[in-house]
């Protein structure tokens, strides 16, 4: 079986790839596991080289993953570079970690007591279509660090950076079964992911719906999981605020990646006495967002990813939703949708669903109690921004938010030197990070009995 991978901005056909089926995924395990064996065998040092070695390999092909992820994502260029360059960065800081994975030695009674962090195995990546290869990267490159080998499962509609990855592994002369990438169906290779007794642990980043399916699968097995959910995070303006900044900002804390972004701020919330000013500074901000050709230099925003996407956004806005204003965007072939921003009443769908597009919904609040309780009134928890001046009520509001990254008078939520993930329906666990290849390993806890003199 087969799926054809086509450029979001044009509509044309780009490859047709092929999908694998469950045996194929049960002899990619097997291959694995003995991969495995003979990668956690290898010298810590030897192993901090190899992923040196990949990230090198990476880093020389930065225009080619670029190139691709703006083909098959519709990612503007200077985005997915960024994006190619992070995978490398990613690497790299992971390669620190194969020397550094010291377990404890702890104080006891009548001999020597020591931890180690023993590697899980055979780890099964899923991904989700927005961020391809960023997101492949945080599964893979702390698995690895840690001693594990990794499957990784790319989405239907985007592998092909993926794929390319895989083969750069191999370039860089990791062990071909010790890192495979296998397209397919969710239903299929991911589910199998799910099933098969030899994975050790499923990361899995997507939706809300498919996590949880993922997460009641591997309690029969009490199966390792780590969960990166949807989310509808808040960007909150309190009136003292730089009021400018906060508007000029607005649009790309939720327009990036034409909102296609589990972190975008979907909901801006703004203190009532600054309401009007702050649409009045929006406007030409979101009329200001630069949406078309992602080739293009100068392009901002791209198109949505496929076809039956940019179906389910329109399906949040229709003919007689709360419209405040609109951004441009190009006509013809594509799947373009322009930046929007609605101002919905609280209980709307718009407020409380994962859009998943470059859709906004705009609402006032009263007081600091007031835009705590709005902010948290969603089932979600990843991420937000808070704008205010104000030091204390930025101490105060960031610990009052139920989020797993939110930024202060910035909409910055990913970097990989600090852990990022979710609280309640978004996610469970940490990517990123120092402490990321522990979540790819046990601890065991092995005494020594020492002989008294
Ligand atoms: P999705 O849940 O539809 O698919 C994600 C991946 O899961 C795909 O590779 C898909 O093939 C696979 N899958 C589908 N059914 C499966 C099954 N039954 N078993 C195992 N795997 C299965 O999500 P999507 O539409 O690709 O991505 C968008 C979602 O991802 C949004 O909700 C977004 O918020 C979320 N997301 C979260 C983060 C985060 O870090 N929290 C990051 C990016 C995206």
């Amino acid at each position: 079986m087969t799926t054809t991978v086509i450029n979001p901005a044009t509509e044309e056909v780009l490859r047709t790839v092929e999908l694998l089926d469950a045996a194929a995924v049960d002899d990619a395990v097997a291959r694995a596991s003995s991969a495995q064996r003979r990668w956690a065998a290898r010298p810590p040092a030897e192993r901090a080289a190899a992923l040196r070695a990949f990230a090198v390999v990476v880093d020389a092909h930065i225009d080619e993953l670029a190139a691709l992820e703006v083909a098959n994502s519709g990612h503007p260029i200077g985005q997915a570079e960024w994006e190619a360059g992070h995978v490398r960065d990613v690497l790299q800081y992971y390669s620190a970690s194969p020397e550094r994975l010291s377990g404890k030695q702890i104080p006891v009674a009548g001999g020597l007591d020591v931890t180690f962090h023993e590697p899980l195995g055979v780890i099964g990546v899923i991904t989700p279509w927005n961020f391809p290869m960023t997101i492949a990267a945080w599964g893979f490159a702390p698995a690895l660090a840690a001693g594990n080998a990794v499957l990784l499962k790319p989405a239907e509609w985007t592998p092909l950076t993926s794929i390319r990855l895989g083969e750069l592994a191999v370039e860089s002369g990791l062990d071909p079964d010790l890192f495979q990438v296998l397209p397919g169906r969710g239903s299929v290779v991911g589910e199998r992911f799910v099933t098969h007794p030899d994975v050790a642990k499923v990361v899995f980043t997507g939706s809300t719906e498919v996590g949880t399916r993922v997460m009641a699968g591997a309690a029969d097995k009490i199966k390792r999981v780590t969960l990166e959910l949807g989310g509808k995070s808040a960007n909150i303006v309190f009136d003292d605020c730089d009021l400018e900044r906060a508007a000029a900002t607005a649009p790309y804390g939720v327009f990036d990646n034409a909102g296609q972004d589990c972190c975008a701020r979907s909901r801006i919330l703004v203190q009532r006495s600054v309401f009007d000013r702050f649409m009045e500074l929006l406007e030409p901000a979101v009329a200001g967002v630069v949406v078309g050709d992602p080739t293009d230099r100068a392009t901002e925003m791209g198109p949505l990813v496929s076809k039956p996407h940019w179906e389910s956004v329109r399906g949040y806005v229709p003919d007689d939703a709360p419209v405040a204003f609109r951004g441009t965007a190009p006509s013809g072939a594509g799947f373009w949708f322009p930046p929007t921003v609605l101002t919905p009443e609280r209980a709307d769908r718009t407020v409380r669903e994962e859009i998943f597009g470059p859709v906004v919904a705009v609402l006032p609040f009263d007081d600091e109690a007031d835009a705590i309780g709005l902010a948290n009134d969603t089932a979600y928890g990843l991420s937000g921004s808070i704008w205010t001046e104000n030091l204390s009520r930025a101490m105060r509001v960031s610990r009052a938010v139920d989020a797993g990254n939110l930024s202060v008078n910035s909409h910055s939520s990913v970097r990989y030197n600090t852990p990022f993930g979710g609280f309640k329906q978004s996610g469970l666990g940490r990517e990123l990070g120092p402490d990321a290849p522990l979540a790819f390993t046990d601890t065991k806890n092995v005494f020594f009995a020492v002989d008294p003199a």
